[in-house]
Parts: structure tokens; sequence; C-alpha cells
């Protein structure tokens, strides 16, 4: 861990306007924070005269109420809502949607981190899981790959489809028609998580009529299994299968998981996504957690 450290350390203190090396900045006074009160050293660059701090590198550069970064997470990842979290942590819901959206750019960049430590994976099961934004005449397909032998999860790619079944109808007329975006949401899936991959890796997938074609595109070599869909099991979200062995277990293991933790899966739950984007960041900062507190 010491190189990563250091590597941090001397990648911090370029000039912010004209990148020159720390050997160029002068020490120029300090503050202490307002949020922790901890000093914090304060720099000006002797080639262009810009003043700038040892904050002004960090993520949470300008953030008030450091302290609640943590706990807003745990209730995020605890099935708590965006009102519920706000409740608790006596804050207001604007700033847990700000944190919402700090935690998941913070969480997807390690978890790029992460993947990159990942190389020749052999067997990876995925699948799309559906929920809905505003109404269920507006669908939304969550697209999850997940590492068989460790239930890591690779991946999760959200896109919006149409409407199904009986309400396919009644959707087109009060909302028109709807993109199907699915095909490249599984696109931007497979090239964020095929660096991590082995040439022959097997992929398994339910019976679903596009996966094969898609998989054939983009890994040539690899190997594709399908398994019949089963009736879901009430205790598992649904997700978890009824009765004996399920050969899809760590998928389905790890969806029911995504529905018990986001208050915005759970099933029948009176908590609804507005913005895909949201449940992106909601989805990105679940998927650290899990890689790195529940399977790690
Ligand atoms: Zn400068």
């Amino acid at each position: 861990m010491a190189q990563p450290l250091l590597k941090m350390l001397s990648m911090k203190r370029k000039c912010p306007v004209c990148h020159s090396h720390s050997d160029l900045h002068v020490r120029n006074g300090f503050f202490y924070r307002e949020s922790g009160r901890v000093r914090v050293q304060r720099y000006r660059c002797t080639q262009c005269a810009k003043e700038f701090s040892d904050a002004t590198f960090q993520l949470r550069y300008r953030q008030r109420l450091r302290r609640i970064n943590g706990l807003v997470e745990r209730e995020l990842i605890s099935g708590s809502s965006l009102r519920r979290t706000a409740l608790i942590l006596k804050i207001n819901v604007k700033t847990v949607v700000r944190r919402l959206r700090f935690l998941a750019h913070k969480a997807r960049k390690e978890q790029v981190r992460r993947m990159q430590l990942l190389s020749d994976i052999q067997e990876v099961q995925f699948d799309d899981m559906e929920t809905f934004e505003h109404s269920k005449m507006k669908p939304l397909a969550i697209t999850i790959a997940v590492w068989k032998n460790k239930r890591w999860i690779l991946g999760c790619e959200v896109s919006q489809m149409p409407a199904k079944g009986l309400l396919a109808k009644r959707a087109r007329k009060k909302y028109g028609p709807r993109l199907d975006d699915r095909k490249k949401g599984r696109e931007r899936l497979f090239k964020k998580i095929q660096p991590a991959l082995g040439e022959s890796v097997v992929f398994e997938t339910d019976e679903h009529p596009h996966y094969g074609k898609h998989l054939k595109e983009r890994f040539p070599k690899s190997l594709h299994v399908q398994y019949k869909g089963r009736r879901g099991c009430v205790v598992g979200q649904g997700e978890l299968k009824a009765g004996g062995f399920d050969p899809l277990f760590s998928l389905n293991h790890t969806c029911a998981m995504l529905r018990y933790s986001i208050s915005r899966l759970v099933r029948r739950t009176w908590v609804t996504t507005k913005r895909p984007d949201r449940l992106q960041d909601h989805i990105d900062i679940y998927v650290n957690f899990h890689n790195r507190v529940l399977v790690s």
C-alpha cells in the first residue's frame, strides 16, 4: 500500500493554473477549516502567483459537514430513502441529494481502480433487472454483471426500455413511443468489464433472445451458457428462485441484495426513481460498498 500513497502525495500540489511542480510553491499562511477545525496549509505559486491550499485538491473541496459523508452512505445502502436519510441525520433533503452525487462520483472512481486490479476472470453471470422512473409505464433496465466465484459486482448500467405486456399500449398512448436503450446499456457495461475478463470467458445468462448475438459480436472467443428462467420465491425479492439448485445463484443473490439494500428497488415499495441518472448514482454507491465490505 505504501506506493499508491506516496504517488498520491506527489501527485498532489501541482499548481491548478500553470501545473508547476511543488518545488516552485512557497508557503503562504494557513486557515482552520470550519468543518472539523483542521489546520490547512496555503501556498502561492512563484510562477503565476496563484494562491491555493491543501484543500484545493481534495474531492471534498468546499464541502461543509464533511462528517456526514460516511453516515449518508450508510443510510443510502441500508434501505433508507433520501427523505428518511435527511430526517435521521437532521439535514436537508437537498444536502442528501448533493451527497448522493458526490458519493457516487467517489464510488465510481474506487470501482474503476478496483477493476484495474482484476484480470483473467473466467466466469461471469449477467442479466437485466427491471424497475421504473415515475410510473410503471416508463420502465428502466439495470444490466448487472457478477463475477460468479466471488460474487463481486463487475458493473451495473441503467438504461431505458419501453413498457411491455398489458401496459404497453396504454403507455404509448399516454407518454408516446419510448426508446429501447438496453443494447447501448449492455455495450457500456461490456466496455467497462472487458479488460478484466479472460479471453475464453464463460458467460451465464437466462434465455433472453438478444444476449447471445451481442456476446458473439463483442467477445468472439467467449462461451455462452443459457439457463431456463424460474419462478422467484417471495423471501428473495422475486430474484432468488424457488426450490432446488439455482445455476444463476450468484447473480440472483446479488440482485436480491440490491433490491433489499436500495430503497427504490424494493418490490412493492412507495419509493420511486424520478431521474434515471440518480438511480445510477444510488446503484454505484451500493456497488462500491458491496465490493468493498460485503464480499471482499
Ligand atoms: Zn502556477
